[in-house]
């Protein structure tokens, strides 16, 4: 096999990962911090991710389906894995013999556990308001639990990244069940709960945006470090004289002769088209400003004023998620799981 160089990577900070996840496991006071690391831990890469917080004292990692359980086998020693999506009927094989929980979330996942999990521990998602998945309050009523070995009793915030009365509702209800249903442990914070104090974290918490950078409400602000940096190798730098245009629709016009550099990124790697007008990179510290639309493989930048860029050299997009999402309009949790693959990951 011939090693072809990637023209696009996305840089991944370590240390700001497992500072983030430090800064969250103190907000949590006494309950243990684990990670979502879903959708390929929000697209910056699960096994990777896991690794960095388990070599720092992470030991409760949750994934979305079994698949990606799957993918993340062998687990490193000591942390446990949960799979939010329960054990649906065409998932028993992997749930049966993969080193992974079920999260149960409804009647018929408890009766099927209990028929076929072989008294193995699971996990149980309770709905307390955000009306996706989980039981419904009244159906852990007369007993519909009894005899499992329940390891986490779970509940999720609708709000928690809103001041909203939502919030204390769900708060309230969760604490009812906490004394109805016994478990091993009770966990109802994501990033966003996290920062609404230490009522909302029981025993253990489950952050995944802020770990990855995001800003899930402003408590978080100036504590949490941006992670994932996407790089794109310039094409070319070519001339365009005052008038000319750039790109589809000819929606940028050359204010006067001007230099612009063509990136190896479009929208097929999760840059989308609504970057256009307020999107930009930076090259050794000069500010280049985004021009016309993104395609799908190629992205303009104005190097007017960046001297000596020339084919060949890196450019840093400016993608803080907290930023980037108030400018574009996506949310932070788009902006990083859309990071398509033809970026190759670097940790560094
Ligand atoms: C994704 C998810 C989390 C993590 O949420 P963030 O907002 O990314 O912190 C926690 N719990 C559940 C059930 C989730 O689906």
């Amino acid at each position: 096999m011939i090693a072809v160089p990637s023209p696009l990577r996305l840089r991944l900070s370590s240390g700001a990962l497992v500072a983030n996840w430090r800064w969250l496991a103190a907000q949590s006071r006494s309950a243990a911090c684990g990670a979502a690391i879903k959708a390929d831990a929000y697209g910056l890469g699960a096994r990777e991710v896991m690794r960095h917080l388990a070599a720092a004292g992470c030991r409760d990692f949750f994934v979305a389906t079994w698949a990606e359980a799957a993918a993340l086998t062998p687990l490193p020693e000591g942390v446990s894995l949960s799979v939010f999506h329960g054990a649906g009927a065409r998932d028993m094989i992997a749930a049966r013999t993969l080193p992974a929980r079920p999260v149960l979330g409804s009647l018929e996942q408890v009766a099927r556990w209990r028929e076929a999990g072989e008294g193995r521990p699971c996990d149980v998602m309770i709905d307390t308001g955000m009306n996706r998945l989980g039981l419904r309050v009244e159906e852990t009523a007369g007993g519909a639990l009894d005899g499992l070995s329940i390891e986490t009793l779970l509940s999720h915030l609708a709000s928690a990244d809103e001041d909203s009365a939502q919030n204390a509702r769900q708060l309230a209800v969760f604490r009812e069940v906490r004394q109805a249903v016994p478990a091993r442990r009770y966990s109802l914070a994501n990033s966003a709960g996290i920062c609404l104090g230490a009522d909302y974290a029981f025993d253990l918490t489950r952050p995944g945006i802020a770990l990855y950078g995001g800003i899930p409400r402003r408590e978080a602000a100036g504590h949490i470090r941006q992670v994932a940096f996407p790089e794109a190798r310039i094409l070319q730098v070519r001339e365009v004289r005052q008038g000319e245009t750039v790109g589809y629709g000819a929606t940028w016009t050359a204010p006067r002769d001007a230099r612009v550099a063509i990136a190896n990124m479009g929208y097929a790697d999760g840059y989308l088209r609504c970057h256009a007008g307020s999107g930009g990179a930076t090259w050794q510290g000069c500010a280049l400003p985004l021009i016309g639309r993104v395609s799908m493989d190629l992205t303009a930048f104005d190097v007017s004023d960046a001297g000596a860029v020339e084919e060949g050299d890196w450019l840093t997009l400016d993608y803080d998620p907290p930023s980037t999402a108030a400018r574009s309009g996506l949310s932070q949790y788009e902006l990083l799981t859309g990071l398509g693959a033809r970026f190759e990951r670097a940790w560094v």
